[in-house]
């Protein structure tokens, strides 16, 4: 079972891998400026521990509760692997004491509060010894300003930003966003450049721009991205929705 299921894996990863090369070629731009994240939500942590076996140590999870159990096993299923877990869901304050235990890296931060929060989170863990290094932090923007969906509106980002910039416990890494649903992948990218292009002048540093998904990471790699998330492509359809 296991060796079917890495095989599978195996096939898929393939298969995205050169999705991935294809849409840099169309680009003009090298494949080595784009980083792919396993996005393994609602998949066991045997799944995440295959990936790993195949090299894919960036793996993400977008429900704190899920992501701290899946990193633990992991962790102990894998204890040699140099795995980098990433927060691509939304993050409530009341969890960033947990965030500061397992993650590499938070890219939904979209408030000053929740910049607060982990700022407190981040030093009292390492206070602590259960962490050692900053979290790397990415700046979720809003492409429909809809607050349900999470992400910060375009106007508010210069404030967030400042917050985590101030930190001594964040590194500032760049921006992402989820195009809206019923909006072309491409005008919503294309917007999404824009605004990261002005942030990335004021901050040179942050480089990164996280886009792109299963379903259009084709259309973010054209508009820039450097960083695409993938589920379904991956490890296939989920049976349990989440988020
Ligand atoms: C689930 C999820 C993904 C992966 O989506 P797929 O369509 O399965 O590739 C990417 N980003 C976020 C924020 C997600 O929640």
């Amino acid at each position: 079972m296991t060796e079917q299921r890495k095989a599978e894996l195996a096939e898929a990863l393939a298969e995205v891998r050169a999705r991935i090369e294809r849409a840099c070629v169309r680009a003009g731009r090298s494949p080595s400026e784009v980083r792919m994240l396993a996005v393994t939500k609602t998949f066991p942590a045997s799944d995440a521990a295959l990936l790993a076996d195949l090299g894919v140590t960036d793996l993400a999870e977008n429900k704190v509760q899920e992501a701290a159990g899946k990193a633990a096993e992991v962790g102990s299923l894998r204890p040699d692997a140099t795995v980098r877990w990433h927060l691509v869901g939304q993050l409530q304050r009341n969890k960033a004491r947990s965030v500061a235990r397992w993650a590499a890296e938070v890219q939904t931060v979209d408030s000053t509060r929740v910049a607060g929060a982990l700022d407190r989170a981040v030093r009292s863990a390492r206070e602590s010894g259960e962490r050692t290094g900053p979290l790397d932090v990415l700046v979720q923007l809003s492409l429909d300003d809809d607050p349900a969906r999470g992400g910060c509106p375009a106007a508010e980002l210069p404030e967030v930003i400042d917050n985590i910039t101030r930190s001594s416990e964040m590194s500032f890494r760049g921006l992402m966003a989820v195009a809206p649903l019923g909006v072309s992948p491409d005008s919503a990218f294309e917007r999404l450049a824009e605004i990261a292009a002005r942030i990335r002048h004021d901050h040179p540093e942050a480089t990164e721009l996280s886009a792109g998904m299963s379903g259009d990471l084709d259309e973010a790699i054209a508009h820039g991205a450097t960083c695409v998330r993938v589920g379904t492509a991956l490890l296939g359809g989920r049976r349990l929705t989440s988020g």
